[in-house]
């Protein structure tokens, strides 16, 4: 998973990207880059590092940026998460195109060798597939000046032929910005405006809402499944749907990657975890579960266990404090790091916790590690009881769509009930979310629900190669690590 920015009408595009991307640093925080072109050369101008945004960009550097266009995209990680070549944007300079992809191609590889079997000169700087996106493009516009009808014309070629996940923002070497999502809206995408007051208007696009809202963009509306926006310089913007598959959005998204202050789908992420949270409580009352004290896992199921706390009548206490400075664990890489980083990330309240049957809320659990530090860290508090619930249903399978979900022998669920999950994870009781109460607590009437159901969107039958992939990539940073 990955964020996207992109914004064009205002020289100040570069800067508004940095704080866009500083918006979207929870999408991910392996590297960030941001790109401009200039109205004077007509020329791409970028920046890309690994690290936190913040840390990859200076004012300086900043300045450096010039123009009224720019994309900029934050790196999640799911295959080369040291390699700098995978950082984004990515251009094709001759071409003058530059994109930034959230999401993940699932037959990435197959496309890649048709690619360079019609032209042995195309070229990959990376393994990443949003390179084969930008090659596809610009396969399809052999060198023509970019309109909007021919990068339309382009994105339907190129949607033809990509299965899975893609979000992307790009720019043109004439400062034109667009975007398009795939036919499934799995990743998400949305575009808004800002009136400057001096009869310009600034346009941007962006992975979440919740960046355009901080810019100060009006006017924010999603870009809908299978459609592609085009916004030039002078402010005519031309909008198409290409192609449209079952709606399938990520539920994952308003379970725990996207920030609360955001709104996908019409519906506030905040809701959607509230609703997840008074679905559960109900489902707890029917187990007869009994608790002394809620407790959240932060931060992402705070807004959950508000709603548990209220329906069941039970105090909610934040009494894992988080250490705010320690990078989220879902996101390093393996897992004795990760099991070190719980430990430094969170402290329980030994006071607060002993002798109570505490309830612990958190979005998810997909390898256990985090859960099971969780819990010890509560049972050495001195917790009477453990009852552990999750506002996700069971994640037993892999994502195919850009989340780092591991293989399904790594995933705590994959082959075991709640009674065996709880053993696992040295927890009294384990209840999840049942897959009709996501659906229920979400409202959407077509979701991605593959990790949990098995039922993905599209064919994933060449995403194993990507899977096997992924795996010997774990091994060799593993091995490197120590
Ligand atoms: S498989 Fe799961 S995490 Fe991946 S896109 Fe679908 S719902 Fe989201």
């Amino acid at each position: 998973m990955c964020g996207l920015i992109g914004i064009v009408g205002t020289d100040d595009s570069a800067y508004e990207s940095f704080v866009g991307l500083l918006n979207l640093q929870h999408r991910g925080q392996d590297g960030a880059g941001i790109l401009t072109v200039d109205t004077k050369r007509y020329q791409f101008n970028i920046q890309k590092g690994s690290g936190l945004v913040e840390n990859v960009f200076s004012e300086r550097s900043l300045r450096s940026l010039r123009g009224p266009a720019a994309i900029g995209h934050t790196r999640y990680a799911t295959i080369g998460r040291r390699d700098p070549n995978l950082l984004q944007p990515f251009l094709d300079d001759e071409s003058g195109i530059a994109i930034g992809h959230n999401g993940n191609i699932v037959n990435c590889y197959q496309l890649k060798e048709e690619l360079l079997k019609a032209d042995p000169n195309t070229c990959f700087a990376s393994e990443s597939d949003s390179e084969v996106i930008l090659q596809l493009l610009v396969a399809a516009l052999a060198n023509k000046k970019i309109t909007a009808e021919g990068l339309f014309a382009a994105i339907a070629l190129a949607m033809e032929k990509l299965v899975g996940s893609y979000a992307v923002v790009g720019l043109t070497k004439d400062c034109s910005l667009f975007g398009f999502r795939d036919p499934w809206g799995i990743r998400p995408l949305f575009v808004g405006k800002k009136e400057t007051g001096n009869a310009n208007s600034v346009y941007a696009m962006a992975s979440e809402t919740v960046a355009l809202d901080y810019l100060g963009y009006t006017d924010i509306q999603e870009v809908a499944p299978g459609e592609a926006v085009f916004i030039s310089l002078d402010q005519k913007v031309k909008r198409k749907t290409i192609m449209t598959k079952t709606y399938s959005p990520c539920m994952f998204e308003w379970v725990y990657f996207a920030r609360v202050e955001s709104e996908m789908s019409e519906l506030p992420v905040y809701q959607a975890r509230f609703n997840l949270g008074l679905i559960l409580a109900d489902e707890i009352k029917k187990r007869g579960v009994e608790a002394d004290v809620v407790i959240p896992v932060p931060e992402t199921s705070r807004v959950a266990a508000a709603a548990i706390a209220e329906s069941l009548d039970i105090p909610c206490r934040e009494l894992l404090i988080k250490n705010r400075y320690v990078n989220r664990t879902f996101i390093l890489d393996d897992q004795a790091a990760r099991q070190e980083a719980i430990k430094r990330k969170l402290f329980p309240i030994a006071k607060e916790i002993a002798g109570k049957r505490c309830l612990v809320v958190d979005d998810s659990i997909v390898r256990g590690n985090t859960a099971l530090q969780i819990i010890k860290l509560i049972r050495a508090a001195g917790a009477k009881e453990i009852v552990l619930v999750s506002t996700c249903p069971p994640i037993s399978s892999p994502c195919y769509y850009g989340i780092d979900f591991p293989s399904s022998s790594e995933l705590v669920a994959h082959g075991r009930d709640e009674l065996s999950v709880a053993s696992e994870l040295a927890a009294d009781k384990v209840i999840y979310q049942s897959v009709e109460g996501l659906k229920k607590a979400l409202g959407q009437t077509s979701l991605c629900t593959g990790c949990v159901t098995q039922d993905y969107p599209t064919d994933i039958s060449c995403g194993v190669e990507f899977e096997e992939k992924r795996a010997v990539d774990r091994k060799k940073q593993l091995s490197e690590s120590r």
